[in-house]
C-alpha cells in the first residue's frame, strides 16, 4: 500500500527517472508512504496501470516526455476508466506547453506545468487532505538552494547498472528555436558543496557512470572548473562522465584540467546543429564556427575526450546540398560520433513562426519530426531518416570501426557515399529497425564488394577485426571463406554500460591506429533519453 505513486515511463531501462526522483526526494513526511514504479517502453499499458493499482494509491504522478507521451496517454486513459477517483497528477515537458490541446491533459485530474520539484508535493498534500486545486498548475520556478537533491534516491542497483543523471545547474542563456531549453531563462546553479558532497556519497557507493544534465556545463567556468577537479582528484578506472558542451567556448583554464583525463573517461556532447551561418541566424542560435573547429581540434589532438556531436536536418532554410557540406565539415573534425538529428517541432517551442515561410510539416504525433519542407520533399525527408538511423547501427554503433571508411567512395564526399549506401541498404532490408548484427555485415560485405568492387578479401579480414574488437568469435558465414587464418582474438569490450562500451569500442580504435584522416571517423546511437535537440 502506498498513498502516492509515482510512475515513471523510460525510454529504456538504462536510463533511470530522474524528474520523479526529485520529487520524491522533496516529499517530506510523504515520502514514506511514496513507492516510485519504473517501467520502460515496451510494457504494455494494461499491465503497467495493473502494477500502480496493486499499491492502491490515491494519488499518481506521471512525468510526460516526447518518448512516451503516447504510452501515457494510453496509462492515464486506462487508470481512470478503472479508478475513476484516484487523482491522477500529470508534470513533464511535454504538457507543461500546450496543455490544453493534449487529449491526456484532458483525462488527468491535475496537470503541473514547469518545474514540479515542490509543486507536486504541495499538490498531493491538498488531494491528501481532500482538497480540490485547479485542474492546471503553473509551477514558479523553485529556488534551487531549497530543492532536495535527489541522489540519495539512486539504489544499489541502478548505481551498478544505470547510468546515473546528475546537475549541477538548470537552464540555458542561449535562444536556439527549435529547443525547450531555450525557453528555461535564466541560468541557475544548485549550491555547489552540497552537489559536490551527493557526488562524493555516489562515488563511494560505488557509482560509475555519470551523466550530467546542465545544458552547458562550461558556461560558468569557475563551476565547471571545480566540477571537473573534483572528479578528476577522485578518479578510479572505470568512471565516466558525459557533459553537455558549448562548443565554441574551451579557455585555457578547462583545458588543462580536461588534459589530465585518462583517455575514455570523459564524453563531450557538442551541439553545433547547423554549419550554415545563415540557417543559425534565422533560428536565433549564435555560433562561432571558428573557434568550434579549433576547439574540436584540439580536443581530438590533445585530449582521449570522447567527443559526440551533433548535427540536425530539416531545419528551415537548410537544403540537402548545405546540410550536405555541414555533415562533411564535421566528419573532417573527427568526432567519435555524430548524432544526425531530424527537427522536431517541440511544444513551446518558437521555431513554429517559420512554418509558413519555409512550409514546415511535421507529423502531429510524437515525436513531432519534421515531414517536409520547401526545400526537402517528403521522399528525401525519408531518405535522409533512413540515412541516420543507418549512420547509427554503422558509423555510430562502434561495430564497424574499421569497415566504415571504406564505404567512402572515391571522388565523392562522405555524406553523398554513405547517402548511396543507405539508399542501397534499405533496397535490400526494407526496414531500418530490428537488423541483426550479422545479417548488416554481410550486406556491407555484399555492397563493399559488388557495388563498390573492393577486394573480398581486403574487406573480410576488416570485418574480422571490427568482429573480434566487440568480442565476437567470428565474421558472418558468408564472410568467412573469405578471411586467411584464424580470427583475430577477440576482445570483449567488458561489462560497463552500453554508451561506456561504445565508447571503448572507439578507443581501441584510437589507440591501436594512426590518427584517422578526415575520411576515417566513426560516429552513433543517440541518446535516448534527450527529447529535445539540446
Ligand atoms: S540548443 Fe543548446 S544552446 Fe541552444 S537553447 Fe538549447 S540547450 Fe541552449
Amino acid at each position: 500500500m502506498a498513498d502516492i505513486v509515482l510512475a515513471a515511463l523510460n525510454a529504456k531501462y538504462i536510463h533511470p527517472a530522474f524528474g520523479l526522483r526529485y520529487l520524491k526526494a522533496n516529499l517530506g513526511d510523504l515520502r514514506d508512504r511514496t513507492v516510485l514504479l519504473e517501467f520502460d517502453l515496451n510494457r504494455r499499458p494494461v499491465d503497467i496501470v495493473e502494477a500502480i493499482l496493486e499499491h492502491r494509491p490515491r494519488v499518481v504522478g506521471i512525468g510526460v516526455y516526447i518518448w512516451n507521451a503516447t504510452l501515457a496517454t494510453e496509462v492515464v486513459q486506462l487508470l481512470k476508466t478503472l479508478r475513476p477517483a484516484v487523482k491522477v497528477v500529470l508534470g513533464g515537458p511535454e504538457v507543461s506547453y500546450e496543455t490544453d490541446q493534449q487529449l491526456i491533459a484532458r483525462r488527468a485530474d491535475h496537470v503541473i506545468c514547469g518545474e514540479a520539484d515542490l509543486a507536486f508535493p504541495r499538490l498531493a498534500r491538498h488531494l491528501l487532505d481532500g482538497q480540490r486545486p485547479p485542474h492546471i498548475l503553473s509551477a514558479p520556478l523553485p529556488a534551487l538552494h531549497e530543492v532536495a537533491l535527489p541522489y540519495e534516491e539512486y539504489t544499489d542497483e541502478d548505481l551498478a547498472h544505470r547510468i546515473l543523471y546528475v546537475e549541477a545547474s538548470r537552464g540555458c542563456p542561449f535562444s536556439c528555436e527549435f529547443c525547450l531549453s531555450s525557453l528555461d531563462i535564466p541560468v541557475r546553479t544548485f549550491p555547489l558543496q552540497p552537489f559536490l558532497a551527493a557526488l562524493q556519497r555516489l562515488m563511494d557507493r560505488g557509482a560509475r557512470h555519470f551523466k550530467f544534465v546542465d545544458r552547458t556545463f562550461n558556461l560558468n567556468l569557475a563551476v565547471a572548473r571545480a566540477i571537473l577537479e573534483f572528479l578528476l582528484h577522485r578518479h578510479r578506472e572505470g568512471r565516466f562522465y558525459h557533459f553537455e558542451m558549448i562548443p565554441d567556448r574551451l579557455p585555457h583554464e578547462l583545458r588543462e584540467i580536461i588534459r589530465q583525463f585518462p583517455p575514455g573517461t570523459l564524453q563531450f556532447e557538442v551541439g553545433i546543429q547547423t554549419f550554415n551561418p545563415e540557417v543559425a541566424a534565422r533560428i536565433s542560435r549564435r555560433q562561432n564556427y571558428a573557434r568550434l573547429e579549433e576547439n574540436l581540434h584540439w580536443l581530438r589532438e590533445h585530449t582521449g575526450v570522447h567527443i559526440h556531436a551533433d548535427l540536425i536536418a530539416g531545419l528551415p532554410g537548410e537544403s540537402v546540398e548545405s546540410f550536405a557540406a555541414g555533415f562533411d565539415r564535421l566528419v573532417a573534425l573527427r568526432p567519435h560520433e555524430i548524432q544526425f538529428g531530424i527537427l522536431k517541432r517541440l511544444r513551446g517551442t518558437p521555431i513554429v513562426r517559420h512554418d509558413a515561410e519555409w512550409g514546415m510539416i511535421y507529423n502531429p504525433l510524437p515525436p513531432y519530426e519534421i515531414l517536409e519542407n520547401r526545400l526537402i520533399d517528403f521522399p528525401t525527408m525519408q531518405r535522409l531518416r533512413r540515412f541516420s538511423r543507418y549512420w547509427d547501427l554503422v558509423a555510430n554503433s562502434g561495430h564497424f570501426l574499421e569497415t566504415t571508411p571504406l564505404l567512402w567512395a572515391p571522388n565523392r564526399s562522405p555524406f553523398h557515399s554513405f547517402l548511396e549506401w543507405s539508399d542501397w541498404l534499405f533496397a535490400r532490408a526494407r526496414r531500418t529497425d530490428a537488423i541483426a548484427l550479422p545479417r548488416l555485415a554481410e550486406w556491407l560485405f555484399e555492397y563493399l564488394t559488388r557495388v563498390r568492387g573492393h577486394d573480398p578479401h581486403e574487406v573480410a579480414a576488416t570485418l574480422a577485426r571490427d568482429f573480434a574488437r566487440g568480442g565476437h568469435r567470428d565474421p558472418p558465414p558468408s564472410v568467412r571463406p573469405y578471411v586467411c587464418g584464424p580470427s583475430p582474438a577477440a576482445t570483449a569490450p567488458g561489462t560497463a554500460a552500453p554508451n561506456a562500451r561504445r565508447q571503448a569500442l572507439h578507443s581501441s580504435r584510437d589507440r591501436s591506429h594512426s590518427p584517422a584522416s578526415p575520411t576515417r571517423t566513426t560516429v552513433s546511437e543517440p541518446g535516448a533519453d534527450k527529447g529535445d535537440h539540446a
